[in-house]
């Protein structure tokens, strides 16, 4: 037990305390080496390989850090993501029952504390050992695994046993739990075995699960780190990046050296106030808590741009785009840190050479990072959105400062998080702001995934066995005949098979009759298929017809979409992922992630690309398939509609060209859905594009349309096709001359009526009075006219008759010293037309309906006039 926290631990000699680095005095191992020799970063994953093969583990590649198979996570935040939900519920088989892996994972609540405590990461590689045991097969548990572990530490990296801690704790999580032995070294935690072992019951009780997993989790930079004693162990995991960055300053090593010991003291998750940690921090080094804290934000910027720029590098060549929502805001958080980090120190570094950089020294263990597709590309248009957030943020503050209002951690958070204000631009503004230590960790909580929304079934199923499906059975068929099994309400049959396909996938349901009673709607619930008919249908047995028309027109949008899609990627690149579709009988439509809009040239070259793979002829093959084959064969490519349940896969393929998970119909080849024509694409949120497009027939009446267009324009033209946007042209210009021509007429016959009216005006007591009405004036016009006539003395009364009654008063300082009110006199006046209107004194407008009453209106003026003036 320790003698501190009262954790429970084991070492191979008695010990008071645990090794925490809060329990144990901070990290002992920097400007040491434990362990037999210095490791790198992936010189140590090699040794865990070696040492790990000879208990059979088998080493997989990493996953795609956007976590596609999986509803409930945007991105892996660790290892056993890989394998959840269906290898850790038993569903799906295991890759090999005992694997390791180098998982990259992203995690974003660790922000505040990347760059000062040495092992917090946004994007780090867990290092996996995942052992699947099973009611038929025991392969390793606890002694086993524990054994492994603590061979691998002593013999393959080489610490003496006499450095070893393992804390013993309970973990749970996804429902999930069993005990846990975390080991330490000199006061870093190495890693965490988990073995998941329970499950918790709704009840408060748990049983044992079927399947028992070993889940050991460990950061792969710490091991790099305590072997190589650096100061931070970002030295370790990116050298070449950190000594370039490191030429734009830091604090000196010598201070580092010091201050690192104590750096995992100002762990941010496990404290809310480090205020007194920092003070203690800089007692035992002997410096001013200030500028300790000071000294450590300068070299922690330069940490935070070397992980930061790893994980977008890693998040954006698997596929993740910046944006405003879901994992994607995390993405341009991080981002929009860097350039502000850049900005706050002052940094003179381009962010494009840290990302080369990443790309080389990353890129010699994960070669595929080499081919970064659009990276640089996304990085300036993103640039370009932070600068012109940057402008309107300035005017916010600009405008908060002058109504002198309060920035308190609240305020700052709700700026950064609703308008991208970070603190650094409210500081320019001459407000000293004090930013607590959670900052960015507050700000990404406001954006935590949503639990996903599990839709509650509408028709209770229970009990009634799975509908065969003869659509994927007979694509071609459009009778059958089958038994009725169930009604669950007069017009609701369930049938033990169908032709009919239910809505699904995007794509809509068929339409048809079952003896010859129209079919409303098909649904399917947990794998039963119910026709919802317009009338009742009796009878045991049913003769379906489906709408063939309609059946052939749906698979086509369908197939189509598919070819859209791997024609997108062709031309845009490999972060295209299908984000939504649909299949009306009308049109398809295909959202895809892409982190601009389309330009005009590049629609057309989808469309090219497209229709290149129509020509071609290719035939559409459907097979099942066991999950972890399809995911092995086809890669994570195959989720394009998101996570599919289901042990086997229906996947379907375009050759090699597109290959998914898609329980839709689809045509027998490509060159059965005919020419597809796009016709239309919008941005439809920040980091989507949407396509709308129709094939075959559809396709046909799309061009002629546009034909005839062309054509009437044309004929009422008098010139050939190809003229036509000359013409047009002209006509536009010649528009905008006219435009422009008859404005200045406007304000010249303005003028002119000015001079005119400017001598008509008359005494009334001791005011000079002009009241006039126009039959073509509309109301700018007299807003214009007014106040040039109105000086000193003068009170205007405009109105104009055109469409209804427009009124316009306006009063020189002198008449309204005198007591005119323009805004009264409208009042007043709108009344008498039966509409309303106000304003000052010196000018006011307003107007109503009754036409006939404009001439009253303008005596009724003079007098109100008179009256203000002798009252
Ligand atoms: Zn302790
Ligand atoms: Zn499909």
């Amino acid at each position: 037990m320790c003698k501190k926290c009262g954790k429970s631990f084991w070492a191979i000699q008695p010990r008071d305390f645990c090794d925490e680095p809060a329990c144990s005095g901070g990290y002992r191992f920097i400007n040491q080496t434990i362990t037999k020799r210095k490791f790198g970063y992936k010189e140590a994953w090699d040794v865990y390989v070696d040492a790990f093969k000879k208990w059979d583990y088998v080493p997989l590649d990493r996953y795609p850090v956007v976590c596609r198979w999986y509803d409930a996570l945007y991105f892996v935040t660790a290892g056993i993501n890989d394998f959840q939900p269906y290898v850790v519920s038993g569903e799906v088989e295991p890759p090999a029952d005992a694997v390791i892996e180098p998982q990259f994972c992203l995690r974003f609540q660790d922000i505040d504390s990347v760059g000062i405590t040495g092992r917090h990461y946004t994007g780090f590689i867990m290092v996996g050992q995942h052992v699947f045991n099973t009611t038929d097969k025991y392969v390793y548990f606890k002694e086993e695994g524990i054994a492994q572990i603590y061979e691998f530490l002593t013999n393959g990296l080489g610490i003496s046993p006499h450095e070893l801690y393992f804390h013993e704790d309970v973990w749970a999580g996804g429902g999930n739990f069993g005990p846990s032995m975390e080991f330490f070294s000199r006061g870093l935690e190495l890693g965490n075995q988990v073995y998941m072992q329970y499950q918790s019951l709704p009840d408060g009780s748990y049983k044992e699960l079927q399947t028992q997993v070993i889940d050991m989790g460990a950061g792969l930079e710490r091991w790099s780190w305590l072997s190589q004693g650096t100061p931070m162990s970002y030295d370790t995991v990116f050298p070449s990046v950190m000594k370039y960055l490191y030429k734009y300053g830091g604090a000196p090593p010598e201070f580092w050296s010091k201050f690192a010991r104590y750096a995992g003291l100002l762990s941010v998750d496990e404290m809310e106030n480090l205020s007194p940690i920092w003070n203690d921090v800089a007692s035992y080094i002997g410096i001013e808590p200030h500028n300790l804290k000071e000294e450590v934000y300068r070299t922690r910027s330069l940490y935070a741009l070397g992980d930061h720029t790893r994980t977008l590098l890693v998040a954006l060549h698997d596929g993740a785009l910046p944006s405003n929502v879901g994992g994607g805001y995390n993405l341009r958080n991080i981002l929009r840190r860097c350039w502000s980090l850049i900005d706050e120190y002052d940094i003179d570094v381009e962010l494009e050479d840290l990302f080369k950089l990443h790309i080389d020294e990353f890129g010699k263990w994960f070669t595929e990072l080499r081919d970064y597709g659009s990276l640089f590309e996304i990085l300036q248009i993103e640039r370009r959105r932070y600068d012109e957030t940057m402008r309107k943020s300035r005017d916010i503050v600009r405008r908060m400062t002058q109504r002198n209002e309060k920035f308190d951690v609240n305020k700052l958070v709700e700026l950064y998080d609703s308008h991208g204000i970070s603190p650094a631009v409210i500081r320019e503004f001459g407000h000293s702001v004090t930013i607590p230590d959670d900052f960015y960790h507050q700000v990404q909580m406001r954006h935590e995934k949503q639990e996903a929304k599990v839709d509650r079934a509408k028709y209770d199923v229970t009990g009634i066995r799975p509908t065969k499906m003869l659509y994927y059975e007979k694509p071609a068929a459009t009778k059958f005949t089958a038994k009725a099994i169930k009604r669950i309400a007069p017009t609701k049959i369930i049938l033990d098979k169908t032709l009919f396909y239910p809505s699904s996938g995007g794509q809509v349901h068929d339409t048809g009759t079952l003896n010859g009673v129209k079919v409303l709607e098909v649904i399917k619930e947990d794998g039963v298929i119910i026709h919802i008919t317009e009338k009742p249908i009796e009878g045991d047995v049913v003769e379906g017809i489906i709408d063939a028309e309609l059946r052939k027109v749906l698979s086509e949008h369908h197939t189509a979409t598919h070819i859209v899609n791997y024609a997108a990627r062709k031309v845009l690149g490999e972060h295209i992922w299908q984000a939504g579709a649909e299949k009306t009988p009308e049109k398809a439509r295909l959202d895809i992630t892409h982190y601009d809009s389309l330009s005009f040239d590049q629609l057309q070259e989808i469309e090219r690309a497209a229709n290149e793979l129509v020509k071609r002829n290719i035939p559409v093959r459907i097979m099942e398939m066991p999950r972890g084959e399809a995911e092995s064969r086809y890669s994570m490519r195959i989720y394009q509609g998101g996570a599919v349940p289901g042990k086997v896969l229906r996947i379907v393929g375009i050759g090699e060209y597109e290959v998914e998970a898609c329980g839709g119909t689809h045509t027998k080849s490509t060159s059965e859905v005919g020419f597809i024509k796009i016709t239309s694409s919008e941005r439809i949120q920040d980091g989507v594009v949407r396509l709308e497009f129709v094939v075959g027939e559809n396709a046909m009446k799309e061009i002629q349309h546009h034909e005839r267009i062309l054509k009437e324009l044309s004929d009422m033209w008098g010139v050939s096709r190809d003229d036509v946007p000359k013409t047009a042209k002209k006509f536009f210009e010649e528009w905008k001359w006219l435009k422009k021509e008859n404005a200045r007429l406007k304000e010249e016959l303005a003028k002119a009526r000015i001079s005119d009216m400017a001598n008509s005006a008359r005494k009334v007591d001791d005011v000079r009075l002009i009241s006039r009405t126009f039959a073509d004036a509309d109301i700018e016009e007299l807003i214009k006219m007014a106040p040039l006539l109105a000086k000193e003395d003068v009170v205007v009364i405009l109105a104009s008759s055109k469409d209804d009654v427009k009124i316009v008063v306006s009063a020189g300082p002198v008449a309204v010293k005198r007591g005119i009110d323009s805004g009264a006199i409208v009042r007043e006046l709108s009344k008498m037309v039966g509409g309303g209107g106000g304003g000052r004194p010196e000018l006011a407008q307003g107007g109503g309906p009754k036409v006939e009453r404009l001439d009253e209106v303008l005596e009724k003026g003079v007098d109100l006039v008179k009256k203000a003036i002798n009252s």
